[in-house]
């Protein structure tokens, strides 16, 4: 059975990329007789907002898309992101970081990662004794994994994707990834991974701008003795002139189109994913 998420961040309205996406994941499910899942991924408590995530709702049902309840709420799972750090702590696979973004840009020369900077692991050495006394100071510190240990516990790694075939997964190249962040007990990438396997996606989709993610991704499954879904990553949607859609661009949001009188077909045809939908759908075409 295949199962897939539309997994979309509160932190604006869903513009003609989001609705690409959301139509591309439940059309992957409908297709295959499987289900279709949303999850409202809004960990970051001061970007998103509750009533982003109703308009995305009412967005998603304008459009013509339903989706098994409950929805998933990230910000209900805070236990769940705290169990597997706990899991990953107790393996020594997790080091506090109480280093700020001028810390580690003024360390130099670190390499380029997927995510921006390899963190030059500044934090790694300290001691058992300095770490507890920066804690009790107060100090704000991020849990960060130790790239090396992980990766050496559970060797070479490869997923799945369906157009790209089998790929050799590359968490090294993100360096130690912070996963519990200083504002919020969690990150997207822990979340995400253990979100799909708590929902049972089956099969991820998400567009390519997060196919390196799935490096990081699949070494939390192999830790965490998760299940390893297939991945489906889609082309980003562009405009026009060839930009990708982003929250800036407030002319396209799928509630700008609706109130200017677009209807769900026009703008499932102006997604790209007219006839996927149809399709989809059972309908004819
Ligand atoms: N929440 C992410 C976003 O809005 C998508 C996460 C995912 O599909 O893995 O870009």
């Amino acid at each position: 059975m295949i199962v897939t998420r539309f997994a979309p961040s509160p932190t604006g309205e869903l513009h003609l990329g989001h609705a690409h996406s959301a139509l591309f994941a439940h059309g992957e499910a409908m297709r295959a007789g499987g289900r279709f899942l949303l999850r409202i991924e809004d960990i970051d408590q001061s970007r998103c907002r509750p009533e982003f995530a109703d308009s995305i709702l009412a967005d998603l049902a304008w459009l013509g898309l339903d989706w098994e309840k409950p929805v998933r709420r990230q910000s209900d799972h805070f236990d769940d992101y705290r169990a597997a750090l706990e899991r990953l702590e107790a393996a020594g696979l997790l080091y506090p970081c109480f280093c700020t973004r001028k810390d580690i840009v003024q360390a130099g020369n670190a390499p380029h990662g997927p995510d921006g900077p390899v963190y030059p692991g500044i934090c790694r050495p300290l001691s058992a004794a300095e770490r507890h006394d920066r804690i009790q100071s107060g100090i704000a510190y991020a849990l960060r994994l130790d790239m090396t240990a992980a990766t050496e516990r559970v060797g070479a790694l490869n997923w799945h994707d369906r157009a790209a075939g089998w790929v050799e997964a590359r968490p090294d190249l993100f360096g130690d990834v912070v996963l519990a962040r200083k504002d919020t007990p969690t990150s997207y990438h822990l979340a995400v991974t253990v979100d799909d396997a708590a929902q049972g996606v089956t099969l991820v989709t998400r567009g390519e701008d997060l196919f390196a993610a799935t490096h990081v991704h699949r070494l939390l499954q192999a830790l965490l003795g998760l299940p390893v879904p297939d991945h489906a990553h889609h082309r980003l949607l562009t405009d026009a002139e060839g930009r990708r859609y982003a929250k800036r661009d407030r002319s396209l949001t799928l509630r700008a189109l609706r109130e200017a009188g677009a209807s769900p077909a026009r703008v499932r045809d102006m997604a790209g994913m007219g006839e996927a939908f149809r399709l989809g759908r059972g309908d004819a075409i």
